[in-house]
């Protein structure tokens, strides 16, 4: 049966100013890829006078490379991309004035909690390699069987139906009704949050109100919208920006092991990824004798979704 509960929200929301979030894991420098997904968002924010944050999803401490939180830092500061202070988090909670997410850990904990309380949660036993030989889609196997919650995954029920949401700029999107109604794992075996919950409660607690982001989310994004309807909180809008891929039509990223940008000589790569997100580069050669912060200037004044590529992925 269909149950949603209200969350005792940690934070409140003060007013419906634009707040927007780029959110990077600390797993290696920046790369291409995450310059158009950082210009994107702030663009957007910045456009609308809204606030931007920067979140560190370190979640996945085994993952973290020791140093790339500052060298993503410092990163984005070369590029001209200057995040404001969420004036809702706590100084414990934040890192260079970022919100960072190993320090929220008894806050998951809380929801968590509210979520099992309220009979949406179940210890599951499957292995990956059993789930895979089924299918690649988990069918619900341990619904049922009460098994105790000890260090074992643990999943969130499905209630809902919804496989569709509008998308700010892909417009209409359906994903596939059985990945949508999977029950997905909130907690990982041995006990680490997984992602799906945390940048939900993230979300909520910074009073995200559209999400800017790359394609690669996108048929995850019911998942959290549901999960934003179970706790009773009304989802931010979603933006979808193409994905940058290389030649063999590999997503860009630390995993793919992408060059790191050019941060002693930012202009450049500024202005190619202006091009990516729509922004009219072509016959503004003053644009490379100009500064970063000039360049920055004149993208948030020329800014225009309307002018942003359509397509999933951009190859460069
Ligand atoms: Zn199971």
């Amino acid at each position: 049966m269909k149950s949603s509960f209200q969350l005792q929200h940690q934070f409140q929301q003060s007013n419906t100013q634009y707040r927007g979030r780029f959110a990077p894991s600390p797993s290696g420098p920046l790369h291409f890829g995450s310059l158009v997904a950082a210009l994107g968002s702030y663009l957007q924010a910045k456009s609308q006078n809204g606030l931007w944050f920067v979140r560190i999803e370190d979640i996945d401490k085994p993952r973290e490379v020791p140093g790339s939180v500052d060298t993503i830092l410092d990163g984005l500061q070369r590029f001209g991309l200057f995040w404001d202070q969420d004036p809702n988090t706590t100084s414990e909670q934040q890192y260079r004035q970022c919100l960072v997410q190993s320090s929220r850990q008894e806050r998951y904990q809380h929801i968590f909690d509210q979520l099992k309380k309220h009979n949406h949660l179940y210890t599951c036993h499957c292995t990956r390699k059993g789930i895979k030989k089924l299918g690649g889609i988990y069918l619900g196997q341990c619904r049922d069987k009460n098994h105790e919650f000890d260090q074992h995954a643990v999943r969130l029920k499905q209630h809902f139906e919804h496989g569709q949401f509008e998308d700010l700029l892909q417009g209409h999107i359906e994903v596939d009704k059985h990945l949508v109604n999977e029950d997905y794992i909130i907690k990982r075996t041995g006990g680490l949050f997984a992602y799906q919950l945390v940048v939900v409660i993230d979300d909520i607690d910074q009073g995200i109100t559209e999400v800017v982001r790359g394609a690669d989310i996108m048929e995850l994004t019911p998942r959290q919208i549901n999960l934003f309807n179970l706790i009773g909180v009304t989802p931010p809008s979603y933006l979808h920006l193409p994905l940058i891929v290389s030649e063999d039509g590999k997503k860009l990223s630390k995993q793919n092991h992408a060059p790191a940008l050019n941060c002693d000589d930012p202009i450049p790569e500024l202005i190619k990824a202006l091009t990516c997100l729509g922004l009219p580069t072509e016959n503004t050669t003053w644009l490379s004798s100009s500064s970063v912060t000039e360049i920055i200037e004149w993208a948030i004044k020329n800014w225009d979704i309307k002018h942003i590529p359509t397509q999933l992925d951009i190859l460069i």
